[in-house]
């Protein structure tokens, strides 16, 4: 029969990388309850409303890019693409914006029906975080800050750079809009495909073209920051000064504009040039217009996601994995001959005292040389060897699989007494 395969663009993710995965989102995840901030979990699936209302209707997400499809009882629901206006969603309905501030996080996948390749993908995974009610550059520095730490605890600080821009107030945007479609109307036959049918759709984002023509055409284009209104100005020079007090460095470059139509003044990328195309490995900003469109309150936030995928390959290709994450255990137990209950009493009570210990044991029986190789397999670097003879006298034999000590037989207690000395 033929066999029923993966969707494309979806990735199964098997033990030899999730132990990766779960390192990259421990040191994440650490750093962020160091920093005072929590997890929130929200469904993947919403309402498809929630998306066009708040990414907009004429963005590559909303026009191409969303996996839709109605309910049975007709809703149109959608997968999430990202994680920012479910977050509103979920906060404004369980009046968590209320006089307050939040600090929060998410984790998990999120949909795009995008072309496959390394670094893009159709389900792809995101740390998320979003902060709300907090209007000053305070917390945009701290989110970079923040930000910066985790590429730095990850060792991939020297492999990205942090470029920031100010989108402005959404008037100053207008204008600039105006400016920037009347320099490029003139030009319009040069400009890429893509480019022309924007001019007249969402001209922000032809700044953001990928066609080195293009972006030739917008070296003599109008700038976005000699547009930007006092109050925005103001924001980013104090973000700025903050980012320099901290020591983050940064370029400003003021051709970043973002995919999603709620940013205004911040929004920010940490690029890399080691993973090709796919280069922003975490990006963000600013959207104190979001919470109030979807029908909340006006609320200033901030906020960034990470791609995991394109993290967790970046990691591999500078090359910075710590050695030995997918060793399975530290001590494998055998149990050769008629010992399974004295084997699993002597499993539990390693357990029970020495929780730090990854053990594994032999399971389905075999020989001693099978169980052996088992052993070597599982990356332990001690094997506990329990035959028959052990068992009746109650000790358990020690075998270095990785070091040239030799083998020695102790009883039950010193055996726990010897693997607590290694911790
Ligand atoms: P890109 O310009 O690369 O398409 P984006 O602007 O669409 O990215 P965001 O919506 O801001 O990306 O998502 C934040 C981060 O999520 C990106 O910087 C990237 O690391 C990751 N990401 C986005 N889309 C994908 C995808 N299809 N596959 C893998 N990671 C992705
Ligand atoms: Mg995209």
């Amino acid at each position: 029969m033929k066999k029923i395969q993966a969707i494309r663009g979806m990735n199964d993710l098997l033990p030899e990388q999730s132990s990766l995965w779960q390192y990259v989102e421990g040191v994440v995840t650490d750093i962020l309850a160091r920093y005072g901030y929590q997890e929130i979990r929200f469904p993947i699936v919403e309402s498809t409303e929630l998306f066009k209302r708040s990414i907009g209707e004429v963005t590559d997400i909303v026009e191409k890019e969303m996996y839709t499809f109605a309910d049975r009882n007709g809703d149109s629901l959608t997968l999430r693409p990202e994680g920012t206006a479910c977050c509103v969603r979920a906060c404004e309905e369980n009046g968590l914006l209320y006089n307050q501030t939040q600090r929060l996080w998410y984790m998990g996948p999120m949909f795009r029906h995008e072309r496959p390749q390394k670094g893009r993908y159709r389900q792809f995974h995101q740390i998320g975080v979003e902060t709300f009610g907090i209007q000053g550059p305070d917390i945009d520095a701290e989110v970079l800050v923040l930000s910066a730490r985790i590429l730095r605890e990850l060792g991939v600080a020297d492999d990205v750079v942090l470029q920031i821009n100010s989108l402005g107030s959404s008037d100053a945007r207008l204008a600039y809009k105006t400016a920037l479609v009347e320099y490029l109307s003139r030009l319009q036959d040069q400009l890429d495909e893509d480019s022309k049918r924007r001019l007249t759709t969402n001209p922000m984002r032809i700044l953001d073209s990928k066609d080195a023509n293009t972006q030739k055409l917008l070296d003599a284009a109008p700038v976005l920051l000699d547009y930007l209104d006092e109050e925005s100005r103001v924001h980013f020079d104090g973000l700025k000064s903050l980012l320099d007090a901290a020591g983050i460095r940064y370029q400003v470059n003021p051709r970043l504009v973002r995919g999603l139509d709620y940013y205004g003044k911040t929004a920010f990328e940490w690029v890399t040039d080691k993973l090709g195309a796919q280069s922003t490995v975490c990006a963000g900003g600013r959207y104190d217009g979001l919470v109030e469109q979807l029908g909340g309150k006006s609320t200033p936030a901030v906020g960034f996601g990470i791609g995991l995928e394109r993290l967790v390959l970046l990691l591999q290709a500078v090359d910075v994995v710590p050695v030995g994450l997918d060793q399975q255990a530290d001590v494998f137990l055998a149990a050769v001959g008629n010992v399974q209950p004295i084997a699993m009493q002597l499993a539990e009570r390693i357990r029970d005292e020495l929780p730090f210990v990854r053990l594994l044991t032999n399971c389905g029986g075999g020989n001693f040389k099978s169980q052996l190789k088992k052993a070597d397999k599982s990356g332990a670097d001690i094997a506990l060897i329990l035959g028959e003879d052990e068992a009746n006298a109650g000790t358990v034999s020690v075998k270095f699989l990785r070091e040239e000590t030799e083998q020695k037989t102790l009883p039950f207690d010193e055996v726990i007494a010897y693997l607590r000395s290694l911790e």
